[in-house]
């Protein structure tokens, strides 16, 4: 590693996130080395074309082998085999990190198997769109967002400060945290929302013939815009809510009483208890604006 920058970079996974890694790897530090992997020939061949890597493989192993950083960037449920194909070749002082959505589980599935002498630092850049894949990828991705990495006791802190580097010359603001509060913060933040999106879009498509076609096509701002959301990548989600069980089940349940409080607001004719709220709700996306998180 120089100036900060690594020698030879694995990135795992080279969708969304991972090409939009590679891109501003290439943009701030082109004396690095990209190896791409993914399983399917055509996302290799997408990979060349937009000339984001300089070597193409659907071997994690072979792509891990040398490098001082691995990324791991796929969906959660490939990680624990990637793994178990990756540990074997990773040498003493290389950094492995990921981008996983969920942390506690990402931290079962890979640190038991990391070899002594190689910090696993876990991370996610908080920072998306609803599409996937290499050509969905923009080097301004990650700017001005957060990144949020949750060490361990055992992830040295020079390693932290490399990957901490990375992202902050990708623009991200980094922050650590530990994976347990990382898992709860963002089944509010983000996967709430998600499981929001995609019960209305649900419902919407579970209305009669007529009705349903009256809905798609005079959708309005509101239900247009849960639909963004709900077409999101649907194995992604899956893994998200699967890998965060616990976290998303307590939040759900927290906002099935306050669903249920407004309801009840509405059914007896309560204005102020729903003024009051949609004044503080109102306040809060002020907050978020000021915050640059709009
Ligand atoms: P994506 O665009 O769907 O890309 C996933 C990549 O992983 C593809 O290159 C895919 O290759 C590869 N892959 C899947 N299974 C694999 C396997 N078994 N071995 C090797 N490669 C495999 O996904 P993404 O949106 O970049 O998300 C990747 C990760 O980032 C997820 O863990 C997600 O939680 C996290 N994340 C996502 C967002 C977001 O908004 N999208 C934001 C922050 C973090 P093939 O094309 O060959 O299948």
């Amino acid at each position: 590693m120089s100036n900060g920058a690594f020698e030879r970079v694995a990135l795992i996974g080279i969708g969304l996130i991972g090409s939009s890694l590679a891109r501003a790897l290439r943009r701030d530090s082109p004396e690095t080395s990209i190896v791409a992997c993914a399983r399917r020939a055509e996302t290799l061949t997408a990979v060349r074309r937009l000339a984001i890597a300089d070597e193409t493989t659907d071997d994690p192993a072979r792509a891990a082998d040398g490098a001082d950083l691995v990324v791991i960037a796929t969906p959660l449920s490939a990680y624990a085999a990637i793994g178990e194909k990756i540990m074997p070749v990773l040498k003493a002082g290389t950094i492995l990190t990921d981008v996983g959505s969920v942390k506690q589980a990402v931290i079962r599935d890979l640190q038991p198997y990391v070899p002594e002498g190689v910090d696993f630092v876990p991370g996610h850049p908080v920072a998306g769109t609803e599409h996937s894949g290499p050509e969905s990828g923009f080097a301004e991705l990650f700017r001005d967002r957060w990144c949020i990495l949750t060490p361990l006791s055992g992830s040295g802190s020079d390693a932290v400060a490399a990957v901490a580097g990375m992202w902050e010359r990708c623009g991200m603001r980094v922050v650590t945290m530990s994976a347990d509060h990382h898992d709860k913060v963002l089944a509010m933040t983000s996967h709430l929302p998600h499981l929001i999106a995609y019960t209305i879009v649900g419902t919407a498509t579970n209305l009669e013939g007529s009705l349903k076609s009256e809905v798609i096509e005079f959708s309005a701002s509101g239900f247009r815009d849960f639909t963004r959301i709900a077409a999101s990548d649907p194995v992604m989600w899956r893994d998200i809510f699967l890998n965060n069980r616990e976290a998303v089940l307590e939040i759900v349940q927290r906002f099935t009483e306050d669903l249920t409080a407004l309801q009840r607001a509405i059914r007896w004719g309560e204005g102020d208890t729903l003024q009051e709220l949609f004044t503080r709700t109102r306040a809060i996306r002020r907050s978020i604006i000021e915050a640059k998180q709009a």
